[in-house]
C-alpha cells in the first residue's frame, strides 16, 4: 500500500505563531487551551512548563498569560489586563480581523450577523466586540435569519473555518431582504488550502486518515470533505487509534491533518501505518 500526504496539511500560520510565542514565554499560562491539540499542549507543558488557566479564577497575580489563537471575549481580556499579570496576545491576526470589524460596524449602527457556531471560543470572542449584544446575531443557517429583528443596514462576518459556499448562502439571503449589506469575508485561506489538498487526495485514495483534535471544527470539516470523496475516511487524534482492519485490501492511503496538528504526530501516524501494512 502506498501512503501519500496531502500537498498542504497541518499547522497553519496562526498556530505556528502562537506556539512560538508560548515557547518564548516558558512558565507562562495559556488562557484556555492554546490550540485544539492535547498532545501538543502536553509537549508545551513538559518542555516549557506552560500551564493552563481555564478561567480568570485560575489566574494569579504575577502570572504571565498567553491568549490562545482563537481569542477570548473582550470583557475577559479587559479583566486580565486590569490584573497584575503580563498579557501576551497570541490571538491569530485572522481572528482579530472579525473582532475589529464587529466592533467598528456595530459602533456605526449596523446590525451584526456572524456566521458560525455560537459555542465556539472564536465566535464567543468575536460577538463580544459588538457594542450592543441585542443587535448581534450568530447564525449557522440562512433560515435562522428569517426571524431576526435586523435593521436595514447589516454587516456580516464569518467564523474563520467556515465553508465559503455556506457563507454565500447567508450573504445571498441577506442581500435579498436588506438595503445595505456589508460583507466581510473573514474565512481563513489556510483552511481552504488544507481543504482543497485533502479533497484532491481523497478523490484518488482508498482510505483517508485525517489527524487532528476531535473537538476542532477545522479538523471535523476536513474529515467530512474526505468522507464525501472517500467512504473509508477516519478521524484520529494520534497513532494509537489506528485499526489494522481499516487498511485491508487498500492500495492508496491518503493523509491529511487539521490546522492544529503538529508534524511529529503526523510522522508517528505514518510510521505506525508503515508497520501495519
Ligand atoms: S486556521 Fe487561520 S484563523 Fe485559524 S489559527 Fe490558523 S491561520 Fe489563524
Amino acid at each position: 500500500m502506498k501512503i501519500a500526504l496531502a500537498s498542504s496539511y497541518g499547522f497553519c500560520f496562526g498556530v505556528k505563531r502562537a506556539i512560538k510565542i508560548a515557547e518564548g514565554h516558558p512558565g507562562s499560562k495559556t488562557y484556555g487551551p492554546l490550540i485544539h491539540n492535547k498532545d501538543e499542549i502536553n509537549r508545551l507543558k513538559d518542555g516549557f512548563n506552560i500551564g493552563l488557566a481555564n478561567s480568570l479564577d485560575d489566574v494569579e497575580e504575577q502570572d504571565s498569560v498567553v491568549i490562545r489563537t482563537h481569542g477570548i471575549p473582550k470583557n475577559e481580556l479587559e479583566k486580565l489586563r486590569a490584573l497584575e499579570t503580563e498579557v501576551i496576545d497570541a490571538t491569530c491576526p485572522y481572528v482579530t480581523t472579525p473582532q475589529k470589524i464587529v466592533e467598528e460596524m456595530s459602533q456605526k449602527g449596523y446590525s451584526i450577523v456572524i456566521f458560525g457556531d455560537k459555542n465556539h471560543p472564536e465566535i464567543k470572542g468575536v460577538v463580544s466586540y459588538a457594542q450592543n449584544l441585542q443587535d448581534a446575531f450568530i447564525v449557522l443557517d440562512a433560515k435562522e435569519l428569517e426571524s431576526l429583528p435586523l435593521k436595514s443596514r447589516v454587516a456580516v462576518v464569518a467564523q474563520t473555518t467556515r465553508k465559503p459556499e455556506d457563507f454565500l448562502k447567508i450573504t445571498s439571503a441577506l442581500i435579498l431582504k436588506h438595503k445595505e449589506v456589508r460583507i466581510f469575508n473573514t474565512i481563513c485561506n489556510a483552511t481552504f488550502e488544507n481543504q482543497d489538498a485533502a479533497s484532491d487526495l481523497a478523490k484518488k485514495a482508498d482510505i483517508m486518515i485525517v489527524i487532528g483534535g476531535k473537538h476542532s471544527s477545522n479538523t471535523k470539516q476536513l474529515h467530512s470533505i474526505c468522507k464525501y470523496h472517500c467512504e473509508s475516511s477516519y478521524l484520529i487524534e494520534n497513532e494509537t487509534e489506528l485499526q489494522e482492519e481499516w487498511f485491508k485490501d487498500k492500495e492508496l492511503c491518503g493523509i491529511s491533518a487539521g490546522a492544529s496538528t503538529p508534524d511529529w504526530i503526523v510522522q508517528n501516524v505514518i510510521d505506525k501505518i508503515k508497520g501495519i501494512v
